[in-house]
């Protein structure tokens, strides 16, 4: 039998590793198009690869999560765990149950599956782009001369171009007539509309929600970074890929730069101020409360003067003030692209692949993991958990299928 794997990013080492590991006779090649594989991982978690999630549970993904049902099941974050410590890698639970190697890099993972791609014979065939897959009527046909009895598409999604995934995985869907969901980025920055320069590079906490016509889409607390196109930081990333589906006629993003005092809260301690110190400026009122540009820029909006002392400022003048501060509405016009993703939104939907084994409903032996499915996750090793899954569920796919699986 022979498993011709698309791809050798997580998904489908993952799926190559469990393949041998439990049946060493089938004859297992990695096609990757780049000179290494794994690359992708290595820029993971800043180079800390954030491997899985201890909390990851369909809540924490989108798209056509059906399909995770039966992957998260088998292979939740603490089987997977238990897979890479199995292997020699040490892992450990970081804050919101972030899962990372004690190594601190993730050049950890990378060498702990390729020595085990290595012991298990595992034959790793790079700088080879699969272009096309021909089915006839006992086997595959890749890039017309190369033979497999199964076929997993693990060519990831479109984010991150530059570690070679580019669409691949839909050009090979599409060139079988499988149906994909349109990809759009997601776990990006979005741009705003006429955005001030002078805020790249601030930061700060807020209460952030994507609002479109009048309706909240999503909402999350955490740092906001301010670029010159507009905003990013992990609340922003997480309703991207929400974002990037709409029409952008009326999308906004809604601030609430203090998220941990209520209007009223606020104005008081204004109003104290400006009592106190009337001689105070209205720049010098925001000074300790926001980063110095992020204030500036509120007075602009609300066309009080910086230099303006507090005992000119009048009342409802103030109230404005505060109103930007706990609901700053930007208008969205576009969400940052492929590039700067992630990951992706989109690929084969439920509709053609069975959820308990990730086989094609349209070709038997053909089997899609990974960032190639319609499933995305949130920040925090949500996408590798699913990578990891996916990859284990689809080994097991077929080696039952094919009458493999060895007794214990
Ligand atoms: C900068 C960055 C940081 C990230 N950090 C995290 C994180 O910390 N935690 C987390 O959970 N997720 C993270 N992700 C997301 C995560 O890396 C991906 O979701 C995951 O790697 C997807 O796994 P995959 O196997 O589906 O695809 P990939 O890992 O993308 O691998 C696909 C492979 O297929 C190859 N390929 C593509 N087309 C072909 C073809 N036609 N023929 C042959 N080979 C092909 C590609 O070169 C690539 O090596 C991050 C992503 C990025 C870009």
């Amino acid at each position: 039998m022979k498993v011709a794997v698309i791809g050798g990013g997580a998904s489908g080492i993952a799926c190559a590793v469990s393949l041998k590991k439990q049946n060493k006779s089938v004859d297992v090649a990695v096609y990757e198009k780049m000179p290494r594989i794994l690359k992708k991982i290595l820029a993971t978690g800043n180079g800390r690869c954030n491997i899985t999630n201890v909390c990851s549970s369909e809540e924490y993904f989108r798209g056509s999560v059906g399909l995770l049902k039966t992957a998260l099941s088998k292979y939740p974050p603490k089987e997977n765990i238990r897979f890479f410590e199995s292997m020699g890698l040490l892992l450990r639970e970081e804050a919101q149950g972030r899962v990372y190697p004690v190594s601190g890099q993730a050049s950890s993972v990378v060498n702990v599956l390729l020595s085990q791609c290595k012991s298990l014979n595992i034959e790793l065939i790079t700088d080879t782009e699969i272009k096309s897959i021909e089915k006839n009527e006992n086997a595959f046909l890749l890039n017309g001369k190369i033979r497999a009895d199964a076929v997993v598409i693990s060519s990831g999604g479109s984010a991150a171009k530059s570690f070679g995934t580019d669409g691949g995985s839909f050009r090979l869907l599409k060139g079988l007539n499988i149906k994909i969901v349109p990809p759009v980025p997601a776990l990006t920055g979005v741009i705003a509309e006429k955005f001030p320069k002078s805020l790249k590079g601030v930061r700060n906490i807020c209460a952030v929600s994507l609002e479109e016509n009048g309706k909240t889409l999503y909402t999350e607390k955490g740092e906001v970074q301010f670029n010159d196109y507009g905003v990013s930081g992990i609340p922003v990333m997480q309703l991207s890929g929400i974002a990037a589906r709409s029409d952008f006629k009326n999308l906004f993003v809604r601030l609430d730069l203090l998220p941990d005092m209520d209007e009223a809260s606020i104005f008081s301690f204004f109003a104290d101020i400006k009592g106190s110190y009337p001689e105070k400026s209205a720049e010098e009122l925001l000074q300790g409360t926001l980063p110095k540009a992020l204030g500036n820029h509120l007075l602009l909006l609300c066309k009080i003067k910086k230099d303006s002392q507090l005992k000119n400022i009048p009342s409802d003048a103030l109230k404005g003030l505060t109103a930007l501060i706990k609901g700053w509405k930007i208008k969205i016009t576009a969400v940052r692209g492929f590039e700067f993703a992630q990951t992706t939104s989109g690929g084969i939907d439920s509709d053609e692949l069975y959820a308990q084994t990730l086989m094609s409903k349209k070709y038997r032996n053909l089997y899609v993991i990974g960032e190639a499915v319609n499933i995305d996750g949130l920040c925090g090793g949500h996408n590798l958990q699913w990578a990891w899954s996916s990859g284990r569920l689809c080994a097991d796919s077929i080696l039952k299928e094919n009458n493999l699986v060895k007794d214990k």
